[in-house]
């Protein structure tokens, strides 16, 4: 009798977005006129820059072409894109990484889930709370936890709550950790980390022989000069760090796939025999074995972000969703909310007003204004009394919302 993996058995049966799907659709059956408007998930809107298109559209025509046609690339992704991402990317910002460390991938959704193939099954997990529901589900899915409580808390992991008090930035545990995951611009509160924080995290991560997860799907959106937008700008990070990168949000590859996955080649961990070995091996043999690459064309469409038109194009982009986060900021402080994030970053974290819950506040929004958001204890336990707003949407759309809820809670 075939059995299953009985760990998919543990994991919160996909709660947060159905809900939502849920009540917003109940909603729109009971209030057929109503426009709602949707700020609640992390997809972008906006068309795929020219740079990229013309690149793609070139490299089907070379498809076509018998000299031109290709066949399997290589796993790890082409030279060509590899190397412009090296150089521009991360050699302009002082990090010695090389392109014979950059892993091309589909994403970095699945990368941040496939990199535990190369990890042993008993690895003490820190996790920040709120969190990027994806690190909890893997590790839960590998077996690497117990079950939930009713908060959804996972035994087993480690879990660094953030909040305004701690500036969304967590407390350097004071046991030991053998991974961790950052993510930084966060998602989904928008926080940021400073050069000094990232480097007491590699100085931990130093001292304890512990490899750190660094989701930086996000840094594009960075406008503070002084922010680090690379976990390597930190001395010593090669040594304790894998870095995920994606062009889903700063070039608008959500539909159209492509990531990059960092494994420095002196990066190790301890075989069971107590030896140190690479994990750059291990991840190549990974990929090698259960990845065949990503599409010629849209690594041609990739290449295009780091062509001039391309930076012009993609810097543009990136503004665009950022002046929508400052309109939220700002409406959403004149309505007499308490919000955090917005400004290195897509996301802006709401406290929700007058003890409500982040569900109560959700219905309150939905049927005052029909705007739709994210709740915040969908990301953790510690995201209650939180709400998130994501600035992926038409200028419309936003301040259409927005000049709603500003009527709608003005004191
Ligand atoms: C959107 C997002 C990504 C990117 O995922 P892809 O699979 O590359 O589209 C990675 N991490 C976080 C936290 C995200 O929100």
């Amino acid at each position: 009798m075939a059995t299953i993996n009985d760990n998919y058995l543990k994991l919160k049966a996909g709660y947060l977005f159905p809900e939502i799907a849920r009540r917003v659709n109940a909603f729109a059956e009971a209030n057929p006129d109503a426009n709602i408007i949707r700020l609640g998930i992390g997809d972008v809107t906006e068309p795929l820059p020219e740079a990229c298109r013309t690149a793609m559209i070139k490299a089907v025509e070379d498809m076509g072409d018998r000299a031109q046609f290709k066949g399997y690339g290589p796993e790890q992704g082409y030279a060509w894109l590899r190397e412009k991402i090296a150089a521009q990317d991360f050699q302009a910002r002082g990090c010695p990484i090389d392109a014979s460390e950059i892993f091309i991938s589909d994403g970095s959704k699945c990368d941040s889930g496939n990199i535990l193939d190369i990890f042993g099954d008993n690895n003490t997990i820190a996790v920040t709370d709120p969190v990027y529901p994806v690190y909890v589900d893997t590790n839960v899915m590998a077996g690497h936890t117990g079950d939930a409580n009713e908060k959804g808390e996972y035994e087993g992991f480690v879990y660094l709550p953030i909040s305004a008090d701690n500036n969304f930035t967590a407390q350097i545990p004071t046991q030991k950790v053998d991974l961790i995951y950052l993510c930084f611009p966060n998602n989904p509160t928008g926080a940021t980390a400073t050069k000094a924080h990232l480097k007491a995290w590699v100085e931990y991560a130093k001292a304890h022989g512990s490899i750190i997860f660094f989701d930086a799907a996000y840094e594009a959106f960075i406008t503070d000069p002084d922010l680090p937008h690379s976990i390597y700008e930190i001395e010593g990070a090669r040594d304790c760090a894998i870095e995920f990168r994606s062009f889903s949000k700063n070039a608008g590859f959500t539909g159209t796939r492509c990531a990059l996955t960092v494994v420095p080649k002196t990066l190790t961990a301890k075989a069971k025999d107590g030896s140190d070995v690479a994990l750059w091996q291990l991840w190549n043999r990974r990929q090698s074995t259960k990845f065949n690459g990503v599409s010629y064309i849209v690594q041609r469409g990739a290449e295009a972000v780091y062509s001039e038109a391309g930076r012009a194009q993609i810097t543009a982009l990136v503004n665009f969703y950022m002046e929508n986060a400052q309109i939220i900021r700002q409406q959403l402080t004149a309505a007499g909310l308490k919000v955090y994030g917005g400004t290195n970053a897509p996301y802006v974290w709401v406290q929700t007003p007058n003890g409500l819950s982040s569900w109560e506040f959700f219905d309150k929004l939905l049927h005052s204004t029909n705007v739709v958001g994210t709740p915040g204890s969908g990301f953790g336990a510690a995201g209650e009394g939180y709400f998130r707003i994501s600035a992926f949407n038409s200028r419309e759309k936003v301040e259409e919302a927005m000049k709603r809820v500003t009527e709608k809670f003005k004191v």
